[in-house]
């Protein structure tokens, strides 16, 4: 299927064709039509399928229909996504300046951390669409720095990991403030109990879509996990590194603390690496970004939230030094490689601390990773294989 024929008009298809994009992905050729038609929408997608184009892309074109004549007033704004990190939202809101490059519609990001005042400026003449994290815009609204008054369209961009993060009460507090007649897109990794909870609240009467499994990852994705005991994880990753080859990889630890211990361990071994997580300003978060994309750093390590929402594509590896505690989390992970078809790899260091999250990861996938064994890394504390029916408690 060939772009031009999902009824978007010329500026937009060229600003699509410059970033060399030849045909829309499985999410765009089903989300493009629906949310033209002004119909509401629940959309099953990670990232990497190309979700953020299936939403911004439709937007661009609704809006810019409805944009002659029309003059902004002061602090209102017409399409509000909303999305669990600042780093989503910058992404996000550079995605909606390309594709939206030869249009003259406004947008802007606006997260905690960012400089309210200038903000707030901003919002003074009014914006096409704003993308915020949740806590900054419920914070700009008591401050009645913004109104919702001409909202025409409302997106919860990564609704499951809004919630893990604990962002319901502020969403909620968020739509009330809403008007009853808008369209609402909801995207989501997976649609869990609790994302369609908030979907009958902020999204009824939706039309579904799905373009994963829900219960596979991405099939282009090479995934396998060696065992190693807990003591041997950084010389492991250093003897792969450095055996391997490796040219960039972005590796997921649990903690801050570990986080800059392992970039200490690493460098003592002679890689060169840096690490991103909640403590480090937003300055250098987006410096380690910039270098990590243009390819100048090439080993990064991040605490899983600090890594929600990096756009890298075509990233060869993701190395999970720890398992995530929510199976979820490795999907979301494993979708940062092989994005947008390309192949990548993703490499789980497992010990036996870890079996836990290992068997709820397995049940998830629906099958078995693949192991494989490094010379001169056998384990002490053998880690045995799943069970694959396993439920872990918090979800019986
Ligand atoms: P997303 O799932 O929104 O995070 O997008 C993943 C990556 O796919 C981004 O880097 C996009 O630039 C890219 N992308 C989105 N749509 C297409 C397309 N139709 N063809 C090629 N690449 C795309």
């Amino acid at each position: 299927m060939a772009f031009s024929k999902l009824g978007l008009s010329d500026p937009i298809l060229k600003a699509v064709s410059e970033l060399g994009y030849t045909a829309p992905t499985a999410i765009q050729q089903q989300a493009i039509p629906i949310i033209l038609s002004g119909k509401n929408l629940i959309a099953a997608a990670q990232t990497g399928t190309g979700k953020t184009a299936s939403f911004v892309l439709p937007l661009l074109e609704k809006l810019n229909a409805a944009h002659y004549g029309h003059k902004l007033r002061a602090k209102r704004i017409r399409a509000l996504i909303i999305t669990p990190t600042r780093e989503l939202a910058v992404q996000v809101a550079a995605s909606i300046s390309q594709y939206g490059q030869h249009l003259s519609l406004t947008s802007m990001a606006m997260y905690g951390g960012g400089d309210e005042q200038s903000q707030k400026q901003r919002l003074l003449e009014g914006v096409d669409i704003l993308v915020a994290t949740p806590g900054r815009l419920l914070d700009m609204a008591h401050q009645r720095a913004l109104h919702f008054d001409e909202l025409e369209v409302l997106v919860l961009d990564e609704a499951d990991r809004m919630l893990d993060m604990g962002f319901i009460g502020d969403i909620n507090k968020i739509i009330e403030r809403l008007p009853a007649k808008r369209q609402n897109l909801l995207f989501s990794a997976t649609i869990s109990q609790d994302v369609r909870y908030l979907a009958k609240s902020a999204v009824n009467d939706a039309m579904e879509i799905s373009v994963s499994a829900n219960s596979s990852a991405t099939p282009e994705i090479e995934q396998w996990l060696i065992t190693v005991d807990k003591d041997k994880k950084s010389a492991l990753l250093s003897h792969l590194i450095q055996q391997q080859q490796w040219q960039q990889a972005l590796i997921f630890i649990e903690t801050k603390h570990g986080a800059a211990k392992l970039v200490s361990q690493l460098e003592k071994r002679g890689i060169k690496a840096e690490a991103i997580h909640s403590g480090r300003s937003q300055a250098v978060r987006e410096k380690l970004l910039a270098d990590f994309k243009s390819g100048e750093l090439s080993m990064l390590v991040a605490t899983g939230i600090a890594a929600r929402g990096l756009d890298i594509d075509e990233l060869p590896k993701v190395v999970n030094y720890d398992l995530p505690y929510q199976s979820d989390e490795y999907i979301h992970r494993i979708g940062r490689t092989g994005r947008a078809g390309a192949s990548g790899e993703a490499i789980s260091l497992v010990s036996k601390d870890d079996f836990k999250n290992l068997c709820a990861i397995e049940s998830r996938l629906g099958h078995i990773i693949e192991r494989r064994e490094i010379e001169g890394f056998a384990v002490k504390k053998v880690v045995p294989v799943s069970i694959l029916n396993f439920v872990p408690k918090s979800k019986r």
